[in-house]
């Protein structure tokens, strides 16, 4: 029997036990999955116990960066990893945000390439989807609360920052906040949604977000982030196990049941 976890913090409801043990059962592996509920100044104590007990396990805030001292090896560009994969004692880490969110924005927006494209938030999750965006050719903005951090973010990846959204005018726009989940739109009033063709919100509960029917009622397309979640556990199952699985066919078959979970 195959060991798995997630470590975060805060994460009770966490939907990563309900996605991973459901690829898993369609994949016919034996596995575990539990969940490593626990603050950051427990983490440096857990490691041993952590190494000993699992095969693998998913990281999530707010240890995405703080693990990566512990790894082996770091097998992304990001300062963010989201998978930790075990060899013996060994620990390599891997971040399928950016997969997951690429597919997923590709499969929603098509080609983004030359798209003007507002990116709100400059967090943890923020990096993998600049980074994303930005290979794929999109020019890309970031807008966040703190200015400071909008910058540092662009620099890394060559995009350009700015203070508010006033005088932007994307045609794409991609909420990296964490505003959303309780009702409130993440979408600045000030930016001019005229050009506007798709939104994308990394929020996924609720269904149908603030922001996404923000941008609808602007005359945009909108996606929640539930793709992205499922598409980023795939890929890191397949991480686990050594091999290629067939997303497309999991995929069809998780977005069913995180639906059901979610309503
Ligand atoms: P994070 O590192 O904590 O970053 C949070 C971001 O939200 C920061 O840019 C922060 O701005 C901004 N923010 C928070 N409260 C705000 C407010 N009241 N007004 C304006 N900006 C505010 O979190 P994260 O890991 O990047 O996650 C961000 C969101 O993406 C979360 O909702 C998370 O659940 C979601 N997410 C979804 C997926 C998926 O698969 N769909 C994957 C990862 C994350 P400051 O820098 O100013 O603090």
């Amino acid at each position: 029997m195959l060991r798995f976890c997630v470590l975060g913090g805060g994460i009770k409801y966490t939907l990563s036990p309900i996605i991973h043990q459901n690829v898993f059962n369609a994949l016919g592996v034996a596995a575990d999955y539990a969940v490593e509920d626990m603050p950051p100044a427990e983490l440096a104590a857990a490691v041993p116990r952590l190494r000993e007990t699992y095969d693998g396990f998913n990281v999530t805030k707010p240890h995405k960066a703080a693990i990566i001292p512990y790894l082996t090896e770091k097998l992304t560009p990001l300062d963010a990893v989201n998978t930790v994969r075990r060899d013996g004692r060994e620990w390599t880490g891997h971040n399928t945000d950016l997969g997951g969110f690429t597919a997923d924005l590709t499969a929603f927006a098509g080609d983004v390439r030359g798209r003007e494209t507002l990116v709100l938030g400059a967090g943890g999750a923020a990096e993998a989807v600049v980074c994303g965006l930005t290979a794929a050719g999109a020019r890309v903005t970031v807008v966040n609360r703190t200015y400071a951090k909008a910058q540092t973010l662009a620099a890394k990846f060559g995009a350009a920052a700015a203070e508010t959204a006033r005088g932007l005018r994307p045609e794409l726009i991609v909420n990296c906040t964490s505003v959303g989940g309780c009702g409130e739109s993440a979408l600045p009033p000030e930016v001019d949604t005229s050009a506007l063709v798709c939104a994308y919100d990394l929020v996924y509960s609720p269904a149908r977000t603030a922001f996404m029917a923000a941008c609808e009622s602007a005359g945009a397309r909108a996606s929640n982030g539930l793709g992205m979640l499922i598409r980023q556990a795939i890929l890191a199952d397949g991480i686990f196990l050594g091999r290629e699985l067939d997303t497309d066919a999991l995929y069809t078959e998780l977005v069913k049941t995180l639906q059901r979970e979610l309503s």
